[in-house]
Order: C-alpha cells, then sequence, then structure tokens
C-alpha cells in the first residue's frame, strides 16, 4: 500500500513530525496504513535498510540531556551575575519635541509611552528616535548585561546548555527511483494474483511450462482453471514499448500452443510492437502503474469470463 501511494503519486515524501508527547511520528503513513507508530517505525527502517526508501537529513531536533525528550524545551536567558532570569528588556527612545530620553518596556508599544519630562504622550513614529535596547536584572540590578542564554527541560526540571544538550536527528523519506520497475513488478503480480484466485484459477509466480521442444520456459505468472492456462508477462519502459522487449513472449508462445498469453505493457507498446503481439494472439493491457492498479483488475476480470478453447488454443470472444 505505501509502495502503490508512491508510485500513483499519492504520496512523494514521507516528513516526520514530533508530537506533543515529544515522540517523532509519520501521520501520513498512520492515515495511509492505519497503523502505530510502534508497528511504523520497524517498517520505515527495514525499508531503508533495503533501499527501497532513501533518508534525507530533515531537521535537528534540540533534546533534553537528562530525560532526552524534545517536548517541552524552552530557550532561558539569565542573568550572567546572579543567574536570575528575571530580567527586563527595555528600549530607549529619544523624545524630539523635549530631546527628553524615555525608557519604555520591550513588551509595550512605543506609541502607548507618555514622557515624563512634558509629559505629552507618545503617538507616532515621527515623534521620537529609537536609541537602543538595555537590558535590566531585576533581583541583582545589574543594568546592560550580556545575557546567558541556556535551555530549560519542563518535564524533567532541569537546565542544560548548547554544549551538553543532545539531538534528535529527524529524516524524511523518498522512495528509491532506481528501483521502481522492481516495485511495480512487485506491485502488479499480487493484484493479478488476487484477480485469478479470485475467479478459481490456481496461480503459479512465476510460472514455468515446458515446450514443445523440452525446453523449460517461464512467464511472469501462470494461471490454470481446468483446461485453461493463461500466462502473464509484464514489459515496462520510460517511454513506448518496441518490438524487441515483447518478442520474448511471442516466442514462448510459439513453445505452447494452448496457453492464453497476456502482456501488461507499462506504459504503452508502439504501433508495430501492439501489432505483432495481436498477431500472436496475445492480448495486451496497457496503461501506466496507477492505470493497471487503478482498472487492470476489473480489465483482467473481463477477459477471464469471455475465455472459450478454439481449436486447442483458447480465444478472448470479442
Ligand atoms: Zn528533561
Ligand atoms: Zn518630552
Ligand atoms: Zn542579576
Amino acid at each position: 500500500m505505501l509502495l502503490s501511494a508512491f508510485l500513483t503519486g499519492k504520496l512523494n515524501e514521507i516528513k516526520p513530525f514530533i508530537d506533543s508527547g515529544g515522540i517523532q511520528r509519520f501521520p501520513i503513513i498512520e492515515n495511509l496504513l492505519g497503523a502505530s507508530p510502534a508497528d511504523i517505525k520497524p517498517l520505515i527502517n527495514r525499508l531503508t535498510t533495503e533501499r527501497v526508501l532513501l533518508k534525507k537529513p530533515y531537521q535537528r531536533v534540540m533534546c533534553c540531556p537528562h530525560c532526552e525528550d524534545s517536548s517541552n524545551v524552552f530557550v532561558r536567558h539569565l542573568c550572567p551575575i546572579c543567574r536570575s532570569n528575571d530580567l527586563t528588556v527595555e528600549k530607549t527612545i529619544r523624545h524630539l519635541a523635549c530631546g527628553n530620553e524615555v525608557r519604555i518596556n520591550a513588551s509595550t508599544s512605543v506609541e502607548k509611552a507618555l514622557c515624563e519630562k512634558c509629559l505629552t504622550p507618545i503617538v507616532s513614529d515621527g515623534d521620537y528616535t529609537f536609541l537602543g535596547t538595555t537590558l535590566f536584572c531585576n533581583d541583582c540590578g545589574a543594568v546592560n548585561v550580556e545575557i546567558i542564554q541556556t535551555y530549560f527541560c519542563s518535564v524533567c526540571d532541569s537546565e542544560f546548555s548548547l554544549s551538553n544538550a543532545t539531538y534528535l536527528d529527524m529524516y524524511s523519506y523518498k522512495l528509491n527511483k532506481r528501483l521502481i520497475p522492481e516495485i511495480q513488478q512487485h506491485i502488479i503480480l499480487p493484484l493479478l494474483m488476487k484477480v485469478l484466485s479470485d475467479t478459481g484459477f490456481m496461480v503459479q509466480t512465476p510460472g514455468y511450462f515446458i515446450g514443445a521442444s523440452g525446453s523449460t520456459y517461464n512467464f511472469s505468472l501462470i494461471a490454470s482453471r481446468g483446461e485453461t492456462m493463461v500466462a502473464f508477462d509484464i514489459v515496462q519502459s520510460d517511454r513506448k514499448i518496441g518490438v524487441q522487449s515483447i518478442l520474448p513472449t511471442i516466442f514462448k508462445l510459439a513453445e505452447q500452443r494452448s496457453i492464453q498469453a497476456f502482456l501488461i505493457a507499462i506504459p504503452e507498446l508502439d504501433t508495430e510492437a501492439k501489432e505483432s503481439a495481436e498477431a500472436g494472439g496475445i492480448i495486451c493491457v496497457e496503461g501506466t502503474v496507477s492505470d493497471i492498479l487503478a482498472n487492470g483488475a476489473k480489465k483482467i476480470c473481463s477477459y477471464m469470463t469471455k475465455l472459450k478453447h478454439l481449436n486447442g488454443r483458447i480465444r478472448v470472444r470479442r
């Protein structure tokens, strides 16, 4: 399901997310598979080890070195003299009308200040010039101090500095594009197997038969129901498929006339290949992977109900 979501374009990248409990999760996959976070982690690890998914650094999250939680880490500013965090940041402005320097709390808007010398409200940008910011420690009275930045974890109530913080490296995951043809086969074959066994066929994958010459041939899948035998090959390319790619299928059929062959062609055959396949009695099902995943089963089912024997060879009733 995960891989077909990638192949059909429903999913492009798996991005991590840290939930309120500090757990790394992948909500896209949880929704797609209806799986729990505990099941998803090993799945992603395994697909990454097998290089089906490729990982890329996504984000580095600071964690508390004591409890390793990242969900409640806050920045703390401290006075370098008494280490109090009761600090007031003040802005200093000059009131242009009287030249007075006015200090206001950083959290108050300048436009709400009053000049204490001339008792005029400062209402607009044009009334003052900005001189600077000052820091004031409300505990020891230190002014204009260089603050110390530390971090505080409210999960375990501990303080730590940048130098002893630990980090959680988070990754995002994408499908390894080189494996697309292989993955397509692995997704389309199970779909075929299901359609065929639902319609009463015994399925073998890959399927083998011994030809008239005594040589063994194989198809991606062979299925039989009573006297009816069907075989499937899958061919794929990034452009139209030429006749060269379907010759092996045509050749195998020359050795076994009573088998009905299907060719799943992704994305499509060129005219010559299509004509050759049809002349060889092969039924072609063309389409992109998403077409085949979406409509292929229905198409193949409808062929299965129309199959009948004709002179030792199966024919689809038109
Ligand atoms: Zn902690
Ligand atoms: Zn004034
Ligand atoms: Zn202080």
